[in-house]
């Protein structure tokens, strides 16, 4: 392993907010997605925490299959 192996930058940590505590975690769970008629759709993320308390939706993909 080379010196730059150890010390260039990490990836960007994939983030994202909580719909359910609206708090930030690093490691989102996809519970739904929402089309929108104008742009693209938006996926609802919660944290680890609260997956759990979710009630699934569709996600992006998986309504098509029914079309
Ligand atoms: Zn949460």
């Amino acid at each position: 392993m080379s010196v730059d192996g150890l010390t260039s930058e990490l990836p960007p940590a994939r983030s994202a907010l909580c719909c359910h505590c609206t708090r930030w975690t690093t490691a989102p769970v996809e519970v739904r997605h929402i089309e929108r008629t104008s742009g693209p759709g938006v996926t609802l993320y919660v944290c680890p925490e609260h997956a759990p308390d979710m009630m699934p939706g569709p996600l992006a993909g998986e309504l098509e299959a029914f079309a």
